[in-house]
């Protein structure tokens, strides 16, 4: 099988216009079984975008037939080869950019500045797993009593059942697609119904990348539960690698056992944000902005509960609520705007309900706290000051653009407090004590740390949570790890010699 060269197609400009609304099949694109469609919304404007198809379970079956059927080929090929079609699909991304960012701007709601990073970084798995691609390495050793050689490969796991979100509807795809065909593996990509454009304008440059038929298969569907229990009870997909909720991975995982399916999850999130007595406040509220405000709140690292210092909470949350009230709120295609819509209406009434119970708890809103009138989902940056340890809002991942200050006193205390929680997944220390940060950032438990930034994401380091916010990690050097068994040859050594 030969990579055909770099496509010249030219860069496609009419929004989301001229992306495929099938399924994506065993290389073709197809209407589903029965003719089922499903809209797309813009959420700034409640704007239908499209019409997709609706996929049910002959589609679920179909996809995974095709996946199987092109697994063992897959497989076989040479990692220069799979490398060569993740890098040509680096560069169209990259060519793409601002075609891509518009329309995951125009189906999700973020800014346009932001989702043109988003497509940055999405593109950043597809170029470090080209290059991790030639890379998968083994052992060579000898038994200890020297009869035996130990000759260690790697081998794909196998067909794959992707499930990603819709709040990063690009990078969660490239996250998990990226190192499957690196390791060698098909796969079943199942986007969320929110965000589906993405999906399939990726899988389109997929296909003109040269990727063999069957290896990506796209499967949108309103019926993710019966769809997705077709591939993981056939006992032929031999990994699921999900992004979302804890709820649902915990539905996954259960599944997963009954066929001893290879589980990778990245689930949901409450990260502390601690400011210690010492912490530039600058930097902090700079942290804090990043932390917070990334995808309107909307991301599993949200900074959810921010404990400062009591010596230096006033100064912190004023601040940070000048900030957070000059932020420039609206439809995420215009110019300028800094914070665009939450996804859907019962989402943004979720984070209303959470703000309304800590206000009634004894919080006090130094900016927004008010649903706005008019169409969209739009909720208005806010920070609330003196929130109480018993409001929901420590408890649940409000997914919104809302900073809970909550003074503390001591170190102790903080680290109690952060890590009073089922979830693990990130957490952000402040401090101009090189000491202090090490300390407490060992002391969280969390899979990740920021140190004086409010950003930890990148495609070169292992991210993901320890606790209930997830299993394995996606990226860095362990992330193809999560697409590759273990197989040992054991070849007797020649005795007597
Ligand atoms: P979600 O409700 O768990 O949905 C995630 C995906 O799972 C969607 O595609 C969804 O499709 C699908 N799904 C739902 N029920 C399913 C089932 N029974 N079987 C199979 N698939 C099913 O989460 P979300 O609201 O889209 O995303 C937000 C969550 O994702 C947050 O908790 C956030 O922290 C987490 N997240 C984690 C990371 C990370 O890397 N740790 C990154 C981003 C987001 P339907 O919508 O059709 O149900």
């Amino acid at each position: 099988m030969n990579a055909t060269t770099t496509p010249t197609s030219t860069t496609p400009t009419d929004g989301v216009a001229g992306i495929p609304t099938g399924l994506f099949i065993g290389g073709r694109w197809r209407d589903a079984c029965g003719g089922k469609f499903f809209e797309v919304e813009n959420p700034a404007t409640g704007e239908v975008l499209a019409a997709v198809a609706d996929a049910g379970p002959t589609d679920a079956d179909e996809a995974l037939a095709a996946a199987v059927a092109a697994q063992a080929a897959w497989a076989r090929t040479a990692p220069r080869y799979r490398s060569e079609i993740l890098r040509r699909a680096y560069d169209l991304v990259i060519a793409r950019q601002d075609w891509l960012a518009e329309v995951m701007t125009s189906e999700m709601g973020k800014p346009l500045a932001e989702a043109k990073g988003e497509v940055a970084y999405a593109a950043e798995f597809l170029r470090w797993f080209s290059e991790e691609a030639v890379r998968i390495s083994g052992d060579h050793t000898t038994t200890g009593d020297g009869a035996n050689r130990i000759i260690v490969t790697r081998e794909p796991v196998g067909p794959c059942v992707l499930i990603t979100p819709w709040n990063f509807p690009l990078a969660m795809g490239t996250r998990k697609i990226a190192p499957a065909v690196a390791a060698g593996c098909t796969m079943m990509l199942k986007p969320a119904p929110q965000t589906p454009l993405t999906s399939l304008a990726l899988a389109a440059i997929f296909q003109e990348c040269g990727l063999p038929d069957g290896v990506l298969n796209v499967v949108n569907t309103t019926d993710a539960a019966t769809v997705v229990e077709r591939w993981m009870s056939s006992g032929d997909a031999r990994k699921i690698s999900f992004t979302g909720s804890t709820a649902v991975g915990k539905i996954l995982l259960r599944q997963a056992a009954d066929t001893v399916m290879r589980s990778s999850m990245e689930l949901g999130g409450n990260a502390p944000f601690i400011v210690c007595a010492d912490a530039d406040i600058d930097t902090a509220v700079e942290g804090a902005m990043g932390a917070k405000m990334r995808n309107m709140g909307e991301a599993c690292t949200a900074a959810n509960r921010m404990y400062v210092h009591r010596d230096i909470a006033a100064a912190f949350s004023e601040r940070l609520a000048r900030r957070m009230a000059e932020l420039k709120v609206g439809n995420g295609l215009d110019d300028g705007t800094q914070v665009g819509p939450l996804i859907d209406s019962a989402g943004r009434a979720k984070v209303q309900r959470l703000v309304d119970d800590a206000l009634t708890r004894g919080a006090t809103a130094l900016t927004g706290g008010q649903l706005p009138d008019g169409p969209g989902y739009f909720y208005p940056p806010t920070v609330l000051a003196d929130v109480s340890p018993e409001s929901e809002l420590m408890t649940t991942e409000v997914f919104g653009p809302v900073a809970p200050v909550i003074p503390f006193d001591d170190e102790d205390e903080v680290i109690a407090r952060a890590n009073d929680t089922e979830w693990g997944l990130v957490g952000y220390v402040f401090t101009q004590d090189i000491d202090r940060a090490f300390d407490l950032g060992e002391r969280l438990e969390v899979g990740m740390v920021g140190v004086n930034t409010g950003v930890v994401s990148n495609p070169a380091a292992p991210f993901g949570g320890v606790k209930q916010s997830g299993l394995g990690r996606e990226g860095g050097k362990v992330g193809i790890d999560e697409f590759l068994e273990y197989k040992y040859l054991s070849v007797p050594r020649r005795q007597g010699r």
